[in-house]
Formats: C-alpha cells, sequence, structure tokens
C-alpha cells in the first residue's frame, strides 16, 4: 500500500523506551535525532535526562547526529548542551541531510537508525535513506496550526499501520498453530503405527 513509505519499522512511547543495548548486539552503530517534540518539548533546553541518554549512548558505543529542520541557532544550544554533532535547517524529509548525517557518523544505511517524532518528514525521509525507523509519540501536545493539521493525517496513516500490523500477527498465529497441528497429528500417527 501507498502509505507503507511512512510507516516505521518500530513504535514506541519515547526514547527512553528503546532498548539502545539490543540494537547495538543488531550490529546498529549509529543513531540520529529529531530534536524538537522528540527529545525535548518544542523549543525546549536539553534536560538532564536527555543529557544522561547521550552519556548512555555514548557508553554504549553508538555515534549519534542530531538532525533537525530547526534554526542553526536553535539546534547548536542543544547540541552544545548534549555534546552531539548536527544538522539544522536539514529539510527532512529530503534526504540530503540524512546522508551527511551517516557521513560525520561513519556509518551506512545498514547500520543507522533514525529516531522521530514525525511521520511526514522524520519517518518518511529515513525510510527513504533505507535506514530502520523508530517513530516515538511526540512529548508536547501543543504545537502549531501546521503541525497539528500533520498529526490529523499521521493519526489516519497510524490507523492502518496499527490494523496492519494486527492482522499481521492473526496471520502468524493461525500458520503457527496449523504447523504445530500438524506435528501433533504426525506423531499420533507414529505412535498408532508404532502399536
Ligand atoms: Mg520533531
Amino acid at each position: 500500500m501507498f502509505l507503507e513509505k511512512f510507516y516505521p519499522k518500530k513504535y514506541v512511547r519515547s526514547i527512553y523506551s528503546i532498548n539502545l543495548k539490543k540494537y547495538y548486539k543488531m550490529g546498529y552503530r549509529g543513531i540520529l535525532f529529531d530534536i524538537d517534540n522528540t527529545l525535548v518539548p518544542h523549543g525546549a533546553a536539553a534536560t538532564d535526562k536527555a543529557i544522561n541518554f547521550f552519556n548512555k549512548l555514548r557508553k554504549i558505543g553508538f555515534k549519534f547526529c542530531l538532525i533537525s529542520n530547526n534554526k542553526e541557532e536553535r539546534v547548536k544550544s542543544f547540541a552544545t548542551a548534549v555534546d552531539a554533532p548536527y544538522i539544522c535547517d536539514a529539510h527532512k524529509p529530503a534526504t540530503k541531510s540524512y546522508i551527511d548525517a551517516m557521513e560525520i557518523m561513519g556509518t551506512d544505511m545498514e547500520e543507522t537508525i533514525f529516531v522521530g517524532d514525525q511521520l511526514f518528514t522524520d519517518v518518511f525521509g529515513g525510510n527513504r535513506a533505507n535506514m530502520y525507523t523508530i517513530l516515538v509519540r511526540q512529548i508536547n501536545p501543543k504545537e502549531e496550526f501546521q503541525i497539528v493539521l500533520k498529526r490529523y493525517l499521521e493519526k489516519v496513516v497510524l490507523f492502518f499501520y496499527v490494523r496492519r500490523d494486527r492482522k499481521k500477527l492473526r496471520k502468524e498465529k493461525k500458520q503457527y498453530n496449523k504447523r504445530r497441528l500438524s506435528l501433533l497429528m504426525k506423531k499420533n500417527k507414529k505412535k498408532t503405527t508404532a502399536k
């Protein structure tokens, strides 16, 4: 379906519910982050919690980069606080900044994760750049009209995303039960022929 290009690989409540160590074990080495409403509320300074989060990333061994459509003034001050490289005026969903960010981190698309709160800019761009995309629930519900409208459309896409997941899970469960049943039947058959 055409909506799939907006689907994240994973949808989480916040950056703090991302299982970082698991992704590192899976071979991921670089993470790109949107800032506003992903790491902190729109326009807010870095919190201690956010600073600690970046220290944790560093400790695990991740490279990271901030990638924001916001202006230099805003992005630079946040990046300085968490001590991270950054790209401002990124023009997401255009893929150029995603590729530039990978160059900064020294990673390729198979080992890079993108984390952001918007489907039509963040996730869409990450998917176009062939990265693993994680959508986080936005931190601040108070937003400009433009974004509110986009959220509305995002909800429509998320509805199909969640429904697809349920359908897929149901199908997998059915297949599993079928396999299990045929295995049991084979076992029973063996028993009866052995007698
Ligand atoms: Mg954002």
